[in-house]
């Protein structure tokens, strides 16, 4: 179901003890200062803090618990993977897949994309699947096209029931990390093709429930006037995520 969320993406950063501290100075600051929303909101640690950080957030509460990354396969003899069922066994509720930086870093196409969505969606796990075009293909008009590639290959593929539990991040790769926001009227018309797309797909229900979130450089000062866009329903938040203060104030931004 449609929801106003906003994720904190820490990727690789913070140590355990740094990464506890961030977690409670935010619940804390959350719990005190955003009253009145029913934003969700997922913090993604890195793979070695998810119990631990797991067990520091509220129960029962708008907090929960993201992973970036999960393995395709089950389980068995895959060195240093991570399955979803192991995500989920320390309570993860969603897993992020297909962030640019995996697309680019670690040569995740559409394929295996999509048997990492079919492995976390079969352990009860919500994916946050990330789409979004490069500043050369921006720049050559064909943002779209390559927007819904990525979305008939890497997601299309799933059943009216499976695809209900996803959550989709626009990411344009040119603004993310760089300080380079898209405009609210670039994220609003991007989210609002997106919604089209599904549409076509499923159906306009399935368009309207789903949640679908802007993300590259996204902070406390334009978070607001992204949030207010019809179409963006919340941030998956990288940079922003590592500083409670910045963090929070993203949180009261709807
Ligand atoms: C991200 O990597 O998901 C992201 C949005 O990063 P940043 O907010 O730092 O641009």
């Amino acid at each position: 179901m449609r929801k106003n969320l906003v994720a904190g993406n820490w990727k690789m950063n913070t140590t355990y003890q740094d990464g506890l501290a961030l977690v409670s100075e935010i619940t804390n600051m959350v719990q005190d200062e955003v009253t009145g929303s029913d934003v969700e909101v997922v913090i993604c640690p890195p793979f070695p803090f998810l119990a631990a950080i797991g067990k520091q957030l509220p129960e029962n509460s708008r907090f929960h618990l993201g992973a970036q990354n999960c393995s395709q396969k089950e389980s068995g003899a895959y060195t240093g993977e991570v399955s979803a069922r192991m995500l989920q066994s320390v309570g993860c509720e969603y897993v992020i897949l297909g962030h640019s930086e995996r697309r680019q870093y670690f040569r995740e196409d559409n394929e295996l994309l999509s048997q990492k969505l079919k492995a976390a969606l079969a352990t009860g796990l919500k994916p946050i699947f990330c789409v979004g075009e490069s500043l050369e293909t921006r720049e050559a008009d064909d943002t779209f096209k390559f927007i819904s590639q990525q979305l008939q290959e890497g997601l299309f593929h799933l059943s009216n029931e499976e695809f209900d539990q996803v959550v989709i991040a626009y990411e344009p790769i040119w603004a993310i990390g760089t300080g380079k926001t898209a405009t609210s009227a670039q994220a609003q018309e991007v989210h609002a093709y997106i919604r089209e797309q599904i549409a076509q797909a499923y159906d306009a229900e399935a368009a309207l429930n789903t949640t679908i979130l802007y993300g590259g450089s996204a902070n406390a000062q334009n978070a607001r006037e992204l949030f207010s866009q019809p179409d963006v329903d919340g941030g998956l938040i990288g940079g922003a995520s590592l500083k409670s203060r910045d963090f929070t104030d993203i949180i009261k931004s709807f």
